[in-house]
């Protein structure tokens, strides 16, 4: 059998940085590709359909929820957010690594469905760079703002409910340190044995030539 791709679900508050962080883990990791989630809320200034999300209508979502092709979904603010399942499956069963950039409920349907997951949390250094991040963002309006940090103290309270958690203080030690997962987990014993299935099989089977 190949190697199958590790799935990791990646959630935090809105501004903590997972965006970024994970736009930077891409470059600088090879085989790890992060889902592109289907959403009804509006494309903010600079975001590209398909690229940042597949942004769709309230009814174009609702019919793909009755075709059952979201892996998990949730309503996040006054919007609804889901996850292929087909596409994230393609990828596993290639052998590449999956982020999954969803909030703390689609972790939880994720983890349910797929016990193998691994699920990180990200927390800011503290609620004013919270709310100075989301400002300097500079995406959402001052309303918006306010929503979402009311939201974020909610999002957070499920932090202990991931297995890893990162504080995105300093960016490279953040993005260090969600490399130093991923590598983890790739030498993990089951991950090792997959890719290593011939090298082991070899090596055990050599014991009458010493
Ligand atoms: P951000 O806070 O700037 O990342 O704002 P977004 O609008 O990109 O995301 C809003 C929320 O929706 C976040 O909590 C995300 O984790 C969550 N989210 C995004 N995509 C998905 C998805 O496919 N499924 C689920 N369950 N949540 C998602
Ligand atoms: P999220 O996707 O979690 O909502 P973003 O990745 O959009 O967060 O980050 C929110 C803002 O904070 C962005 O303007 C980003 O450039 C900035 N930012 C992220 N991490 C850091 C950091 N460690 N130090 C300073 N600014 C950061
Ligand atoms: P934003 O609208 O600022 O891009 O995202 C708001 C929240 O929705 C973020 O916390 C993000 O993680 C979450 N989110 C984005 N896509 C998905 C998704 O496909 N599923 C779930 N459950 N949450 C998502």
């Amino acid at each position: 059998m190949a190697s199958q791709g590790i799935l990791y679900t990646i959630s935090a508050p809105s501004g903590a940085g997972k965006t970024s962080l994970v736009h930077a883990l891409l470059e600088r990791t090879d085989n790890i590709c992060v889902s592109v989630s289907h959403t009804t809320r509006k494309q903010r200034p600079g975001e590209v359909d398909g690229v940042d999300y597949h942004f769709v209508s309230v009814e174009e979502f609702q019919s793909m929820l009755g075709e059952a092709s979201f892996l998990e979904h949730a309503q996040v603010f006054d919007n609804y957010y889901g996850t292929s399942q087909a596409w994230v499956n393609q990828q596993l069963a290639q052998g590449i690594d999956v982020i999954l950039e969803i909030d703390w409920q689609g972790a939880a349907q994720v983890r349910r469905i797929m016990p193998a997951t691994r699920s990180i949390f990200i927390l800011p250094p503290s609620s004013e760079t919270l709310q100075q991040r989301l400002r300097g963002r500079g995406q959402d309006d001052e309303d918006t703002i306010a929503r979402r940090m009311q939201a974020a103290v909610d999002e957070m309270s499920h932090f202990a409910e991931a297995e890893y958690l990162v504080i995105n203080d300093d960016f490279e030690v953040a993005l260090a340190d969600l490399q130093a997962i991923i590598r983890s987990q790739r030498l993990s014993l089951p991950s090792q044995q997959l890719k290593y299935q011939a090298l082991l099989a070899d090596l055990l089977s050599r014991s009458d030539q010493f």
